[in-house]
């Protein structure tokens, strides 16, 4: 039984909790929350209570500690876990900026603990079928990546919406974006160049584009939205071979790329009321091959998994301290560039 106790039972300290009961060979031992309505709340499905911070810290049976709080208290609350010898699992993002990460590594690094960031979204069915189609070369050599979040609701109106408590979509949904690109492209991050837009809340960014370039030639747009109606693609990549296009979260979309069959120019021209247009015609149908996206399998709670192997038996971590740094290092660059209003060269 590997044991675990969380700190912060907000929605996601809920979530945890559902998806470490959910698995027999863990145990979660109980919460922490500044809160003392959230123990109650808690108590109602049989979750024991902490009611200080030192009392689920001090509790040796106690191996791994979440922290699911709001983003300004990531560092503190990491460095106390670390220093009373809990292994910490951290959820997104990790820190505000790469300088607060650097002092949390060395106290890991001190105290002989384990650290990993919750980035769960590598899990994500569509992410994963991204990266299988890259992988397989179904599209040929990937140019460009286009990877988008968008809703209409604007921020929810909590420490989300606070510039101290680290709010902001970049680095809420960003830092999932971010470390996905990452991970998928086997390559330096070499410039940035962001718009970060304030529309609805305007003391965080609500709404951001974000170009990355990488030292492979790739490019990339990541684009996080909270005030827009038509929704575009998850997911549109461009390889010298096809295209591939996720609709949303349920994962609809479609693989198309040439097939061997010759295209002609002159059929299909477009007759705009502007005038014709060859390059932007559609192909011939017979030049194109429709592909089904792979089926992928994914279980998130892995993650948990692998934490515990990572412990226990010493296997290889999912989500590294370095990593995740290496993504806190672009962000610090995301921010530059939109408050410079220009893009920022890096090698990362
Ligand atoms: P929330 O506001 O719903 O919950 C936060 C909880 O922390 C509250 O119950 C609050 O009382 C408690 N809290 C605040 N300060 C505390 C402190 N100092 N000590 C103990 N408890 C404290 O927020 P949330 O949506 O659950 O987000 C929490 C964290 O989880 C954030 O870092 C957020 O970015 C992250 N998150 C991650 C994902 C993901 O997919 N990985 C999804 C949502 C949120």
């Amino acid at each position: 039984m590997y044991h675990i106790g969380i700190i912060g039972y907000g929605g996601m300290g809920g979530w945890h909790a559902e998806q470490l009961q959910s698995m027999p060979d863990f145990d979660l031992t109980g919460i922490y929350d500044i809160n003392p309505q959230k123990l109650e709340k808690a108590a109602e499905k049989g979750i024991a209570g902490y009611s200080t911070l030192d009392e689920i810290l001090n509790d040796s049976i106690i191996q791994t500690v979440i922290l699911a709080v709001p983003n300004n208290f990531h560092k503190e609350l990491s460095i106390a876990a670390l220093r009373a010898g809990k292994n910490v699992i951290c959820e997104k993002p990790v820190m505000l900026n790469s300088c607060d990460f650097e002092e949390v590594i060395k106290v890991s690094e001190e105290t002989g603990r384990l650290f990993s960031v919750h980035q769960n979204r590598r899990w994500d069915k569509d992410f994963l079928m991204v990266k299988k189609v890259l992988e397989d070369g179904t599209i040929g050599k990937p140019f460009y990546i286009e990877s988008l979040v968008q809703g209409s609701k604007g921020v929810p109106g909590d420490w989300r919406c606070v510039k101290e408590s680290g709010g902001g979509m970049l680095l809420d949904w960003g830092v999932h974006l971010i470390d996905q690109i990452m991970w998928l492209v086997k390559s330096p991050v070499t410039e940035v160049y962001a718009h970060l837009l304030s529309v609805k809340f305007k003391g965080v960014d609500d709404n951001f584009k974000l170009m990355m370039r990488f030292e492979n030639g790739l490019s990339a747009l990541v684009e996080v939205d909270t005030y827009t109606f038509i929704n575009l693609p998850r997911w549109h990549v461009s390889g010298d071979s096809g295209t591939l296009q996720i609709d949303d979260f349920l994962c609809t979309g479609k693989i198309l790329k040439a097939n061997t069959i010759e295209m002609k120019w002159d059929e299909g021209i477009v007759y705009t009321t502007a005038g014709p247009t060859r390059t932007m015609a559609p192909r011939p149908k017979e030049s194109i091959e429709e592909l089904a996206l792979p089926q992928i399998e994914s279980d998130a709670r892995d993650y948990y998994r692998n934490f515990r192997d990572a412990d226990l038996n010493g296997s290889e971590l999912a989500v590294k301290p370095e990593q995740a740094l290496r993504v806190m290092r672009v962000i610090d660059a995301v921010f530059e560039s939109a408050q410079k209003k220009q893009s920022i060269t890096l090698h990362l």
